[in-house]
């Protein structure tokens, strides 16, 4: 038995066998082949294997997700019967003593940089297909193994070095019981996504996949951060009572569902959910959430080929908003960059992606992206009651432009005719300390601010939120973090405006009685911290809280934070 800490990343204990995701290396090493017939055989063979491949999971992507999300492996399937790619690598492997996997690795890279350097959207969309679709003949050629996370059908813990968003979004809840990585923190995008699929996690364990073979018995119990490595029957009984103990809990919670949230003197605050997509939307209903506080629409446009079209988009916005029936819902506009990338955008690599070429920045450059969302939001407006917010906003120019944008694109669809709530609030994401800072400004200008502690914890830190190395300085009690949320919070309220939190300090049991007493208006967090959250903040008084938010801020360390909330009766 082998005792692994790292950060308790999703509430839960998941008992199961491991399964190791390892993304292979690719590189292509042996270029020269003696006896070309066999190179030429072995081409073919890759071939059939890869077709046999993609046609199976075509089928059983047909059956359980329709027709429409199967077309990307009806392309893959054309690209490899398609003599403008096979006939070279066929000529290259015959004439010039290559090996298999050489010839086609240097065919595709042609291909691939003329589709990224085509005039058409459609066309450099197609490299991403390429791309893909050599990586599958090459799995075969170079024997290296890649099981993509959507095909894993048995009950398993995932064990990985790090999970992409959009890896985490494949997972099948049925099979994944829980999983483990090697980097990442409490806010890395699929440490969130884990908590809304209610899969138990334990991230950055800095070297979990080197003690693990697939098929050892593990226990994840992300609620202290631990993964326990076949351990024995003893062990594995104490833990299935800790799982018990917890969803008895989860159960409990259950009761406050319908009930408000008030704090024992009587104040009432707004809980709401962070989505990532429309099918989050009855999680954030079964945990008796107020609101969604926090759509993240990147989701939308990752996990396809091409950007998704204005319909496509209308329908999720038209979706969630009809389903939370009139409650607000707060969009965010695309967010993507950092550690959430859209292969077919094909951007160009960043030294420091999370400082670099993302959210409102990309949008303000790439007009058609923005504008084609902000005309399906204002669709859907009419059909609940929508706020739109722009992220990653460091200075007032920036929103003044996506204002405008906006308003033309609303003047565009009134004049079509098409109906338009004149409602829709907007406002912006703190997350940058600029804005922070500047809040007194910002309030004049915007209907309402949600702090985005996720980054702005990171910003002001410099402590890269996806980094376990630096994660001792990840620090959301840290007095500097607390004055600059108290800022954010006064600059608004002067203005007669509201602030919401939809990072992750929103659902913290020790960060709550602080954001409270500081007159936090809404939280926003994981669907699954609602009900928790509700239950503590009924048992607090507001009045109390003011006077230990104020000593807080008087506070040297974020240590010291800690302490002085811990000494409180909850
Ligand atoms: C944040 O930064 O706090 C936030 C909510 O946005 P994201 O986690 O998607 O960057
Ligand atoms: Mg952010």
């Amino acid at each position: 038995m082998l005792k692994i800490t790292g950060i308790a990343a999703s509430a839960g204990v998941a008992i199961a066998p491991a399964f190791k995701l390892e993304h292979p290396d690719y590189t292509v090493k042996q270029q020269h082949a003696k006896d070309s017939a066999a190179e030429l055989q072995r081409f073919e063979e890759a071939l059939a294997a890869s077709v046999q491949e993609l046609e199976a999971i075509k089928e059983r992507t047909q059956q359980e997700l329709g027709a429409k999300k199967a077309e990307i492996f009806e392309s893959h399937l054309l690209i490899l019967s398609d003599p403008e790619l096979l006939t070279p690598v066929r000529d290259k492997i015959a004439n010039e003593l290559v090996t298999a996997e050489f010839a086609l690795d240097e065919t595709a890279k042609q291909f691939i940089s003329m589709f990224e350097n085509m005039k058409s959207a459609y066309l450099r969309e197609r490299a991403a297909d390429m791309r893909d679709v050599t990586k599958r003949v090459l799995t075969h050629l170079l024997g290296v193994k890649y099981v993509n996370p959507a095909e894993i059908s048995t009950e398993v813990i995932v064990v990985a070095e790090d999970l992409t968003p959009s890896d985490t979004a494949q997972l099948n809840r049925q099979f994944v019981k829980g999983f483990t990585t090697n980097i990442g923190g409490r806010t890395s995008h699929s440490a969130i996504m884990a908590r809304s699929l209610e899969i138990p996690a334990v991230v950055g364990t800095k070297d979990v996949l080197s003690q693990i073979e697939s098929g050892d018995l593990l226990i994840v119990d992300g609620l202290d951060g631990e993964v326990i490595i076949n351990p024995a029957p003893e062990l594995v009984a104490e833990y299935e009572a800790k799982r018990d103990r917890h969803l008895r809990q989860i159960e409990e919670w259950k009761k406050l569902r319908d009930l408000p949230t008030v704090s024992r003197d009587g104040v009432h605050v707004e809980l709401a959910a962070n989505i990532g997509t429309p099918n989050d939307v009855a999680g954030v209903l079964e945990n008796g959430g107020e609101g969604v506080g926090l759509y993240r629409t990147e989701f939308l446009y990752m996990g396809r080929t091409e950007l998704p079209s204005e319909d496509v988009q209308f329908q999720a916005y038209k979706t969630v908003l009809e389903k939370m029936e009139g409650k607000p819902v707060v969009v965010r506009t695309l967010d993507i960059g950092g550690d959430k990338e859209l292969p077919y955008l094909d951007l160009p690599k960043e030294m420091n992606p999370f400082l670099g070429f993302r959210a409102v920045r990309l949008c303000l450059d790439r007009q058609d992206i923005f504008r084609t969302q902000l005309r399906a939001l204002l669709r859907a407006s009419v059909y609940g009651n929508l706020r739109i917010m722009f992220p990653m906003i460091a200075t007032l120019d920036e929103f003044r432009q996506a204002k405008a944008l906006l308003e033309e694109e609303k003047a565009k669809l009134v004049g079509e005719g098409t109906a338009v709530s004149d409602s829709i609030q907007l406002g912006i994401m703190v997350e940058i300390p600029s804005t922070a800072v500047l809040a007194d400004q910002f309030a004049q200008e915007v209907d309402f601010f949600s702090i985005g502690t996720n980054d702005l914890i990171q910003y002001t830190m410099a402590a890269d939120r996806m980094n376990e190395r630096v994660s001792y300085l990840y620090q959301p009690y840290n007095p500097a973090i607390l004055r600059l949320v108290k800022m954010v919070i006064d600059a608004a309220h002067k203005e007669g405006r509201w602030v919401g939190m939809c990072g992750e300090m929103a659902g913290d049991a020790t960060a709550i009685p602080l954001l409270l007493g500081l007159g936090l208006d809404e939280f926003s967090m994981s669907a699954t911290s609602i009900l928790p959250a509700r239950s503590q903040i009924s048992k607090l008084s507001k009045a109390e809280m003011e006077k230990l938010a104020a000593e807080a801020l008087q506070k040297r360390t974020a240590q010291e934070v800690v302490e002085l909330v811990q000494a409180i009766k909850q």
